[in-house]
Parts: structure tokens; C-alpha cells; sequence
């Protein structure tokens, strides 16, 4: 079990740091080995994805990353920019599903916009299909037509592009719930009716999971009226990437949200859905819970030790039961602790 750590820029490396402590203390035989992604990357190498790096991420079987960017680096060229490296190792190693889950402790309830009683104790899985559809689809630009500027993008799925995204989030839903939604806009977009068609079909293969099918404009109202009618949705790349910031927000405190992004053999890159917080780096304030939970997904879906992503899971809970709070998600009456007193706890609840 070979991991790549990524730490990154800002508060990459002090979160990073206590989601490794937690692996570490899961005696599991890890293998972990660190490498430069970034603007800590540019200023080494002179390259946001250096050759060093980009050997290791491909030898391991999955990569955890703390995040890139920063302010010192937004006025290079843009293939010197630490998020040119975050799109160049998604690309290389060919990470096609994206999982983002949204959940709400009840203990944070307060820190959403919605009423708690909406959103308390939420848990949706929400999976985006990443390197297809309109972002990539041929033909696209801007042309004179009739002597005005024409703009246009394609939009494209193949049978097996949707296929492969079905496979993965019916196996989440069994991992859950047993609950899968796909979304689609098939009433105007032929693209998305052959969606429903192939998930359908790819439904005959998971007899024990439900399927039900949402219009997306229904599935952003249902997404803020009622967000716990869902276990797992899945979704194209444009629908998802407005869905699923759709869904974190719901909880509030993007401190806590993880990510993972996966292959086609389950090889993952696993980081918080948060970037890299320039304005409370190195101050040691910042929520590790993110990258700790994005270390939980990597033992679930890359190592399929699910017993031990679990284990993870509730030292969380357990740590927010207890009152332990960072900065990001302080409420009066908990105690408010640092990044490594954060991490602390969670290894003191494992
Ligand atoms: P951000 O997510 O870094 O920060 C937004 C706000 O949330 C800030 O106030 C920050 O202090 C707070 N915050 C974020 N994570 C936190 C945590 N773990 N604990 C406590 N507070 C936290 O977004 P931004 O400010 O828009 O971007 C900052 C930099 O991060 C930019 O350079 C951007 O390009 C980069 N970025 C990287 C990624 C990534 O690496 N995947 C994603 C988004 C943004």
C-alpha cells in the first residue's frame, strides 16, 4: 500500500501532517513518501508537477494532497501556476470520478444557512463524472458567423464514458444506502437521454441498489428544500460541478468536506475540498478534519478497508460530540483547539 503524500502550499502541509499521524496510527503497512505539487513545486523546480513528482504519483496507489496556491504565485504564466498542477496530475493519471460527500455533523447544524432541522445529520455521496461532457467536447470556440461572433461548445458522452461513472456509483451505493439518483436533463439534451438509457442498463447489474432518475434543475431545488431524500447522486461534469459546490454549501463549514478522485482500477488522489487558506497559513489554526477524512475515503475506496475508514469516521464524531472545535467551526461553549491539538484528539478518540 504505497501512498504518495502531496503536502502543497498555505495550509497544505500542517493538515497534511495530521491526517498522516492518523494513518500511522492505524499500525496498517503503509508506505508513504512525500513530493513537492504546486507553488512549493515552481519555486523548487521551477514546474507545478515536476518529474520527481510525477513518477511517484504514478508508482503509488493512491495520493493524498493538502492544496496548492497562494497569492506569490498568481502573476506567473499559466503553466507555472500551482493549479496548472493540480489539473496536470488529475489529467495523468487519469482520474475520471470525482466523490464528494456532504455531510453534517448534527453538532454543526448551525453553521449551515438552511434550518437545522433541514439538514442535521446529512449524508449524500455525490459523484461527478470528470474528464467528459461539454468542458472537453469537440467542436468548441468563438467564430463569425453573419457578421456577428458565434459561441459554441459541444456536449459529449460516450456509451463507455457513462458506463464507467455508472459502475462506480452504483458500487458507492452499495457501500451506503443502497440509494442511487442519476441526474440528466433528457427532456432537451439527447446527450443526456443516452445518460439515463446507459445507467439504466448498467442498473442490471446491481440488483440491490435502488434507481431513480432527477431532471437537474428539480435535483438543485430538491438539493436546498429537502437534501436528505438522497444517498447517492450521479452526475455529468457541468451538472456535477454545479451540484456538488451546491451540496457543500449546504453544511457550512468547508473545513470538513473531503474529496477523492478516482481511476478506473480505484487508484485515488484524495484532498479536502477546501483550497489552501493563504490567510491563516502557518498559523496553525487550520481544520485538518477535511484531509483526515479524505485519508478515511482513501482506506475505503483505493484499500477497501472499510472497517478502518469507519474507525476514522467515528474518532471524528467522537472528537465534535466532545466539543473540540478549530477555529473555522467555533460556537460558543465548545473549546476551541489548533490544528495539531485537532489532531490530538482524533487520535486520542481512535
Ligand atoms: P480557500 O478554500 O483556500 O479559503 C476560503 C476560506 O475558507 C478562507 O477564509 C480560509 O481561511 C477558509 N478555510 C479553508 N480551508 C480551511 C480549513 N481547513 N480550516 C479553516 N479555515 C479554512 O479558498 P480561496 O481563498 O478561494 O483560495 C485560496 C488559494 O487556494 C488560491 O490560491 C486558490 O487557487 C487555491 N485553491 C486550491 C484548491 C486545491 O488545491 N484543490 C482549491 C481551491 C482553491
Amino acid at each position: 500500500m504505497k501512498i504518495c503524500v502531496l503536502p502543497g502550499d498555505g495550509i497544505g502541509p500542517e493538515i497534511v501532517a495530521e491526517a498522516v499521524r492518523v494513518l500511522k496510527a492505524l499500525d496498517l503497512k503503509f508506505e508513504m513518501e512525500e513530493a513537492l505539487l504546486g507553488g512549493c513545486a515552481v519555486d523548487a523546480t521551477g514546474k507545478p508537477y515536476p518529474e520527481a513528482t510525477q513518477k511517484l504519483a504514478r508508482e503509488a496507489d493512491a495520493v493524498l494532497l493538502g492544496a496548492v496556491g497562494g497569492p506569490q504565485w498568481d502573476s506567473l504564466p499559466r503553466e507555472q501556476r500551482p493549479e496548472r498542477g493540480l489539473l496536470g496530475i488529475r489529467k495523468d493519471l487519469n482520474l475520471f470520478a470525482n466523490l464528494r460527500p456532504a455531510i453534517l455533523y448534527p453538532e454543526l447544524a448551525n453553521a449551515s444557512t438552511l434550518k437545522a432541522e433541514v439538514v442535521a445529520g446529512l449524508d449524500i455521496l455525490i459523484i461527478r463524472e470528470l474528464t467528459g461532457d461539454i468542458y472537453f467536447g469537440q467542436p468548441r470556440g468563438i467564430r463569425e458567423e453573419n457578421g456577428e461572433r458565434v459561441g459554441f461548445n459541444t456536449m459529449v458522452y460516450s456509451e463507455s464514458e457513462i458506463r464507467r461513472i455508472g459502475h462506480v456509483a452504483f458500487q458507492a451505493a452499495q457501500k451506503r444506502n443502497k440509494k442511487l439518483c442519476s441526474v440528466d436533463k433528457m427532456n432537451v439534451l439527447e446527450c443526456t437521454q443516452l445518460w439515463r438509457d446507459v445507467m439504466i442498463e448498467v442498473s442490471k447489474d446491481y440488483p440491490d441498489v435502488e434507481l431513480s432518475h432527477m431532471l437537474v434543475d428539480n435535483a438543485a431545488m430538491q438539493l436546498v428544500k429537502a437534501p436528505k431524500q438522497f444517498d447517492v447522486m450521479v452526475t455529468g461534469n457541468m451538472f456535477g460541478d454545479i451540484l456538488s459546490d451546491e451540496a457543500s454549501m449546504l453544511t457550512g463549514s468547508i473545513g470538513m468536506l473531503p474529496s477523492a478522485s478516482l481511476d478506473e482500477k480505484n487508484k485515488g488522489l484524495y484532498e479536502p475540498s477546501h483550497g489552501s487558506a493563504p490567510d491563516i497559513a502557518g498559523k496553525g489554526v487550520a481544520n485538518p478534519l477535511a484531509t483526515i477524512l479524505s485519508a478515511a475515503m482513501m482506506l475505503r475506496y483505493t484499500f477497501g478497508l472499510e472497517a478502518e475508514a469507519v474507525r476514522i469516521e467515528n474518532a471524528v464524531k467522537r472528537v465534535l460530540a466532545n466539543g473540540y472545535r478549530t477555529g473555522d467551526i467555533y460556537e460558543r461553549g465548545t473549546t476551541k483547539v489548533g490544528t495539531k491539538e485537532m489532531g490530538d484528539a482524533v487520535l486520542a478518540a481512535l
